[in-house]
């Protein structure tokens, strides 16, 4: 048994290699300040010429008919949730276990928000779909969470069997494919965040995608009072009439800096990514067969599915295999031993924020979220005990091949795994984690 470094012993030996670029992220080129410049020095933030061809790059991409950006991702989101009709007391349902930015926006439709349950890779678990499905059910929000694709045969042939739209939350997964085809691709229609800690990050910027001209039509006249005119509304007949203004009330537009970097990063996302995949997957190869904790990712060897920009990695982690050892404590020993970021969480499951239970945007008295349903979905949080007890720590995120460093990393990891009797001793409080993101670590 080896000491561990969080009760005094050595902390792993790191390579005495300069670690450069192994964590930088997003990579920014000349071509992209050029571009930056240009459109500060012209003063074209609030034009979409630069947006209108990041658009175009990124349909084509995506292999989607149409793409229309946003100033961020949630917003995007919220026009998608307009796109397909969403309305007063409809339900979506949404994993609980995701960033509130998936699906808190349908309070802003009179629309409550219905959780269904995660599996172990923290992903949308279809065998819960169904009963989560009631006459009031129009579409179901899918969330690529972590990068790892859900399982979108199962879901879409009970979206189809239901006849719900379904949407895609890809702010995770980027590029990432399923069977051969990228996340984003599946859904009615798909939005996803661009913000400057995803895995396309451009700035702060959203980007939605769709083949159908009803829900793009929709999604322009949500948010862009300036293209809400004839030249890119004009099959939607109810919607011809109210013509710049933006239907939402709210203003989406993409600022150019913003398109100029998304323009920049599309060129060499599939290369850049292509790297980090193989860095990711090497990492977690040297850690198959550990107890405790094991990999959220596809297949390696499965050509036709993978990780796209694998954002915010991390691994499931499973107390019952280390003795109960909390993931708390677990992340504090990994973080003594080498890799300084590894902290126990993901985001704690959004049935259990008060905003769900109580929140009263209306003003009338009730909980926004069942203020236009005759039944109180609140009182399914009781089938949802099984993801509060999903736990996870995230890992590294290389976004370079070296050897050297990733077998470091993976080492400090190994270490505390082989050696974690010691820890515990001393694990009191048995934090097995969760956060609500925006509130930084301690
Ligand atoms: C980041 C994120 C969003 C929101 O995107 P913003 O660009 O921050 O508005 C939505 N859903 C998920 C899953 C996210 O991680």
């Amino acid at each position: 048994m080896k000491k561990l470094a969080l009760l005094g012993g050595e902390p792993t030996k790191m390579p005495d290699t300069p670690q450069g670029d192994l964590f930088k992220w997003p990579i920014i080129t000349e071509e992209d300040k050029a571009g930056v410049m240009d459109v500060v020095e012209r003063n074209r933030f609030s034009a979409y010429d630069i947006t209108e061809q990041f658009q175009d790059e990124f349909a084509a991409w995506q292999g989607r008919k149409y793409a229309i950006a946003y100033c961020n991702g949630t917003m995007s989101l919220t026009a998608a949730m307009y796109a397909i009709g969403l309305g007063v007391g409809d339900e979506i349902i949404c994993p609980t276990k995701t960033y509130w930015g998936s699906v808190s926006q349908a309070i802003n439709f009179g629309a409550s928000a219905v959780f269904c349950n995660i599996n172990e890779m923290l992903s949308m678990d279809p065998n819960d779909l169904e009963r989560c499905i009631t006459p009031r059910t129009k579409a179901i929000m899918v969330v690529h969470y972590f990068s790892y694709p859900a399982d979108m045969d199962a879901i879409m042939a009970i979206a189809r069997k239901h006849n719900l739209y379904v949407i895609e939350d890809v702010s995770h997964a980027h590029g990432a494919t399923y069977k051969g085809k990228k996340c984003g691709s599946f859904g009615d229609v798909a939005a996803m965040s661009m913000m400057s800690g995803k895995a396309f990050a451009a700035g702060e910027m959203g980007m939605l995608v769709t083949d159908k001209r009803e829900i793009y039509e929709r999604a322009m006249a949500f948010g862009h009072y300036e293209r809400n005119n004839p030249k890119y509304v004009n099959e939607t007949e109810d919607l011809m009439q109210y013509a710049h203004i933006a239907l939402g009330g709210v203003k989406g537009r993409a600022n150019q800096i913003c398109a100029v970097l998304g323009r920049g990063q599309l060129k060499y996302y599939d290369e850049r990514t292509a790297e980090v995949r193989r860095a990711m997957n090497y990492f977690w190869d040297q850690l198959e067969g550990l107890p405790g904790l094991r990999a959220i990712r596809t297949d390696p060897a499965d050509p036709t599915s993978h990780m796209g920009g694998w954002y915010a990695p991390h691994g499931a982690y499973f107390p019952e295999e280390l003795q109960g050892l909390s993931a708390r404590r677990f992340c504090e020993a990994v973080r003594a031993q080498g890799y300084r970021s590894c902290w126990e969480g993901g985001n704690f499951c959004l049935h259990t924020h008060p905003f769900f239970k109580n929140f009263d945007l209306y003003n009338l008295g009730k909980p926004s979220r069942i203020a236009f349903n005759d039944r109180d979905v609140r009182q399914d949080d009781i089938y949802l005990k099984p993801s509060e007890s999903r736990y996870c720590c995230s890992v590294p995120w290389f976004k370079k091949f070296d050897k050297a460093w990733i077998d470091a990393y993976a080492e400090a990891f190994r270490t505390v795994i082989e050696n974690y009797e010691q820890l515990l001793e001393g694990d009191e409080n048995r934090i097995q984690g969760g956060r609500w993101y925006g509130m930084e670590n301690a």
